[in-house]
């Protein structure tokens, strides 16, 4: 169960140099906390500035402009020994399982690794059988330690990624499109896995994907991206059965339906163009060039993610116009 905000996300701007005096504007000023124990899923189409948001908590990039506390400690101001500390706190998942797994090192050795860096267990002995520990804990058998990566189905991988990542006992862990790779058929043994090991070890997962099917049975809360910036925010189960930002609308209505009869039935919303470039975002909102319901207002001023009900929070003028203005307290603030 959720309990207090365990990272705050603040304003927070990731801007890369592309040369000739253009800046790719990646993530453009998000706000957003995750809760302790919750799993917070990240969704959006490839580009949207996601994954570049997962590798700023995860402190592989510093961020132009704004601020991520965890814990009270800003992320990217720290001192060494803290900077130690959340580098074992804070793991990533990745999502391609393969060519994240140093191909000459054994199953064993892969997982035992980081508890070496970080001086985890006093002895090679102890380390060996927390490794078999966890490969147990991921599904695969002990004897598969001495077994190199390539010897291994891309489901099995991810397992050898999550025990990886599990062996510096984190609290906060990034999973960066862990089943994007993987066959449909795997796709919800690795997410049934992950949920048990977040109730086992109280973990809290940032979880990002392409396409909101892929987040619904994992997510408690889900956060909408496009284009650098934060759509929606809601809980899971409210975000599925009623979406109220059009982009979220368009998300949700691709996601086939398994029943033929009601798959026929059911209204597409199909976006037009592609996604915008971010060194060119359009002006106002950046998704009124593809939203079915844009209006001359949107053109000309970008609308704030603001809670609209206890808990929901949007980024769309058609929402206000539509419902009357929020209250003032109800801006999102951190
Ligand atoms: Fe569409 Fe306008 Fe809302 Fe943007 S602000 S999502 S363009 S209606």
């Amino acid at each position: 169960m959720a309990t207090a905000p365990l990272l705050h996300v603040n304003q927070l701007k990731m801007h890369f140099d592309a040369g000739r005096k253009k800046t790719v504007k990646a993530v453009d000023g998000v706000t957003f906390h995750i809760y302790e124990g919750e799993t917070f899923g990240l969704v959006g189409e490839s580009g949207c500035g996601k994954s570049t948001l997962g590798r700023v908590l995860m402190r592989l990039y510093h961020p132009t402009a704004g601020k991520i506390t965890y814990r009270g400690t800003d992320l990217h101001d720290v001192s060494e020994k803290d900077h130690f500390t959340l580098n074992r706190k804070l793991q990533m998942i990745f999502q391609d399982p393969y060519a994240s797994l140093n191909p000459r090192l054994t199953v064993r050795e892969i997982i035992m690794e980081p508890m070496e860096i970080h001086q985890l267990y006093n002895t090679h002995k102890a380390r060996l059988q927390i490794a078999d520990e966890l490969l147990e804990s991921v599904g695969l058998h002990p004897a598969f330690g001495s077994r190199y990566p390539h010897e291994f189905s891309g489901g099995q991988r991810q397992r050898i990624g999550i025990a990886r990542a599990l062996s510096l006992h984190p609290e906060f862990i990034v999973a960066d499109e862990p089943i994007s790779a993987l066959d449909v058929s795997v796709q919800a043994q690795v997410v049934n896995l992950l949920k048990r090991i977040q109730k086992e070890k109280g973990l809290t997962f940032l979880f990002i994907a392409h396409d909101l099917s892929m987040v619904k049975h994992i997510s408690d809360r889900i956060g909408v991206m496009y284009l650098g910036h934060m759509m929606e925010i809601t809980e899971s189960g409210a975000l599925y059965r009623e979406p109220l930002h059009p982009y979220t609308k368009a998300l949700l209505s691709s996601i086939p339906i398994p029943d033929p009869e009601l798959e026929d039935k059911r209204e597409r919303i199909i976006l037009k163009g592609e996604l915008p470039s971010p060194v060119n975002p359009p002006s106002g909102c950046v998704f009124r060039t593809r939203c079915p319901e844009a209006m001359p207002e949107c053109k000309e001023s970008r609308p704030m993610l603001e809670e609209v009900e206890t808990g929901r929070f949007v980024a769309c003028h058609l929402y206000r116009k539509e419902r009357g203005p929020f209250k003032e307290k109800s801006k999102i603030d951190v």
